[in-house]
């Protein structure tokens, strides 16, 4: 019923040149890939030249951030409609952004239903610190950023939104959660205030995706789980091995 999502996040990675050549070698990879929507997030530098080389393939196009006023004196920032420009999905409220870019799950919300407004699927990251987790309130933290980055949504604009569990003390780590660990915060602490603010429908709709040291050989535990539909992959989606991430998540 969910369609499989995999997303690629390069982070501050890749000139444009080195994006043509990633996404070059990761094209021929993309047929065994017919029922997983793939996506690929360069840096803003990069989406022009890669929205030219994705038309017409199977690979999506996002964008990592974007801020939510629709123009103005931002510098430094880019508005929704310009993102809209290149890009299908936009990344909001990753842990590096909230962790060094001071976003809260207000500016979160703000992002969330800025692009929403001009069409874009917003990739909603949510994800609770080492300490938040080893002081038992991963269930809290969680719990209030699905709830305050996605409340004052339509039942239309929640059902476009995806949401990846980002334990931040997984990502870049090499510590990935377990599968069964991450299914849990995800139908408990995702899709239970999703069906508290949306309906079961909509929180059962709702692709969410597991981040955090993903690699092609912990993937497939993370797919198999029932409340988990894909993967937001930021080191192993610039190597080869993302195909076989792709292609886990496929079976
Ligand atoms: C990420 O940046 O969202 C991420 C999950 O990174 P990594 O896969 O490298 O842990």
């Amino acid at each position: 019923m969910r369609k499989p999502f995999v997303a690629g996040n390069w982070k501050m990675n890749k000139t444009v040149e080195q994006a043509r050549v990633l996404v070059a070698e990761l094209l021929p990879g993309m047929q065994a890939a017919a029922n997983v929507e793939v996506v690929v997030c360069p840096p803003f530098t990069a989406l022009t030249a890669l929205a030219n080389m994705l038309t017409g393939t199977p690979i999506g196009l996002g964008a990592q951030n974007l801020h939510w006023e629709a123009s103005g004196a931002y510098t430094g920032e880019v508005a929704p409609a310009m993102v809209k420009e290149f890009c299908q999905y936009v990344i909001i409220g990753h842990s590096e952004r909230r962790t060094y870019f001071g976003e809260t799950d207000m500016t979160v919300n703000k992002k969330v239903k800025a692009a929403l407004a001009v069409g874009l699927v917003p990739i909603v990251c949510v994800g609770e610190t080492l300490a938040e987790n080893k002081a038992d309130q991963t269930a809290a933290v969680v719990t209030r950023q699905v709830t305050e980055g996605l409340i004052g949504l339509t039942l239309e604009q929640a059902a476009q939104v995806v949401v990846a569990y980002e334990p931040v003390w997984a990502i870049g780590t090499g510590l990935a959660a377990t599968g069964p660990g991450a299914n849990a915060v995800v139908a408990d602490f995702i899709r239970a205030p999703m069906t508290a603010l949306f309906g079961a429908a909509v929180a059962q709709g709702t692709r969410v995706l597991y981040g955090g040291s993903v690699t092609g050989a912990n993937a497939a535990e993370f797919f198999g789980q029932p409340d988990i539909d894909g993967a937001l992959v930021g080191g192993a989606s610039m190597k080869p091995e993302f195909i076989k991430i792709i292609e886990a998540a496929g079976k």
